[in-house]
């Protein structure tokens, strides 16, 4: 069995709670409460949900096991991009037909769009910043391919992707010994994603659903013509039930999720601000949201404050050897890549999960089988634009403005268990050694 039912510890240390005065803290539910939707999760996923539903007059409660942001959405690299499916656009194509892909990828565009909307009108600042995102090949093989796939994108999608030579990358401040060429598509911002998913707390709660923290639900059951999910000090009765955990889910609420998501950790090492001297002595000086083509990529970005935010794979098990074997590898993998900045020390340093599906593409819609339980999840590492919009266009699902079918074909499979699910983790230590000798 995973080990997810741990209780969580409420801080991780990330720079992104140390950007933010306090990260309030809702009230625990205690006692016996009545509501149309209950939603399970306060990450980007099931405040948009529980957002759109309040609008639309619905009573709505959020249960969340610690905090608004407590999991993935206050912990991510804050790239506001496109992604969403570990499928690559070829794949999409083959497995979905083009205009399926199509329209998947115009709902990712849709995604960014509305983040960057949402901000616009609450007047929030996130410390946005940048347009687009660079791939950087870490061979010098992987740049002949990324002219192909310039010309496939442009054909396909319409997305003018720019291909940058070394020299290119050089004069534009992404130098690296390890960068040989580059792709820049045009799509997405960078943010803070802590600032921007309390801000979505509190538009949820001016929007009058209510958020319950430190309110894990550890069962979820049939009751009469509602569904009863239990927590510490109470429960609630809904006729609707969303499923937003994510890579933080349990697995026994429902027990139907059990073996249907591997929860993957990512982590983050965030240095102390660099002098002007030391981005020229590494030239790197862009500040675009940037990621290698490895399959287990590193993604990084130069922070509005100076600071250089460096994010990679995490370990398989959450036990402090563990995670200590984890932070030396992303550290050294950091040296290596920025070797100017070797002696550049992080002043933060935490993980997070995020949550891996069998087909490889997320899941929007209700469970089969269980009547008035939704679920949306599976975001495969970029759930930043995907999870909100996705939240969104549940609720539609759940008020009837929206049919299954409208969705995009990758949305639309319920979750399917993993073979073997108890051998989930030693599967995954499997896939990283193939994934890594392929990667070389
Ligand atoms: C280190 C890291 C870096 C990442 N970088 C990026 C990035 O740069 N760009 C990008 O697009 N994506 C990124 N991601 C992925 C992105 O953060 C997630 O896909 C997204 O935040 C998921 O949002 P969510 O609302 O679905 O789930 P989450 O934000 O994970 O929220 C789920 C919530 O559900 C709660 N919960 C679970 N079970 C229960 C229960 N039984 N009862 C009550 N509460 C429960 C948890 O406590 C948690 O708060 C990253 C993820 C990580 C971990």
């Amino acid at each position: 069995m995973l080990q997810q039912n741990k209780p969580p510890s409420a801080t991780i240390g990330s720079y992104w709670e140390a950007s933010v005065d306090n990260v309030r803290s809702d009230r625990q539910l205690m006692g016996n409460a009545l509501f149309d939707v209950a939603v399970i999760g306060a990450g980007f996923a099931g405040l948009s949900a529980a957002l759109k539903l309040a609008q639309s007059g619905a009573s709505v409660c959020i249960l969340e096991a610690e905090h608004v942001g407590f999991g993935a959405s206050g912990r991510n690299g804050g790239f506001c991009c496109l992604g969403g499916t570990k499928l690559d656009e070829h794949q999409l194509i083959r497995r979905f037909g083009l205009d399926e892909a199509r329209k998947f990828v115009a709902y990712q565009v849709a995604g960014i769009n509305l983040v960057a909307q949402r901000l616009k009108d609450w007047n929030i600042d996130a410390d946005c910043h940048s347009n687009g995102e660079i791939y950087l090949a870490h061979r010098a093989r992987d740049l002949r391919s990324l002219g192909d796939e310039a010309a496939f994108l442009k054909e396909n999608f319409g997305i003018k992707a720019r291909v940058l030579s070394k020299a290119d990358l050089d004069a534009e401040g992404y130098g690296g010994p390890g960068f040989h060429g580059g792709l820049h598509v045009p799509y997405g911002f960078a943010l803070n994603p802590m600032k921007y998913v309390l801000a979505l707390g509190d538009e949820v709660r001016r929007a009058g659903a209510r958020i319950f923290g430190k309110s894990p639900v550890t069962g979820l059951s049939r009751d009469g013509d509602r569904w009863r999910l239990e927590t510490e000090q109470g429960f609630v009765r809904a006729k609707k039930v969303v499923l937003a955990g994510n890579g933080y889910a349990r697995e026994n609420v429902p027990n139907w999720l059990y073996g249907r998501t591997l929860p993957v950790m990512s982590s983050i090492q965030v240095t102390r601000p660099l002098s002007a001297d030391e981005l020229s002595d590494q030239g790197w000086t862009a500040d675009t949201m940037a990621v290698d083509t490895r399959i287990l990529l590193h993604y990084f970005r130069l922070l509005p404050d100076g600071r250089f935010l460096f994010g990679t794979r995490g370990g398989i098990f959450d036990n402090e050897p563990a995670l200590a074997a984890m932070r030396k590898r992303a550290r050294s993998d950091f040296e290596t890549m920025f070797p100017a900045w070797a002696h550049v020390e992080a002043d933060f340093s935490w993980h997070g999960n995020v949550c891996i599906a069998r087909s490889l593409t997320p899941f929007v819609g209700e469970i089969p089988g269980m009547e008035g339980i939704y679920a949306a999840m599976g975001w495969h590492g970029s759930g930043v634009a995907m999870a909100s919009i996705s939240g969104e266009k549940l609720a539609g699902l759940i008020t009837g403005s929206l049919k299954q079918q409208e969705l995009p074909a990758p949305l639309q499979a319920p979750l399917r268990k993993f073979p073997l699910p108890a051998f989930r983790k030693l599967f995954l230590q499997g896939a990283y050694w193939f994934y890594d000798w392929r990667d070389r």
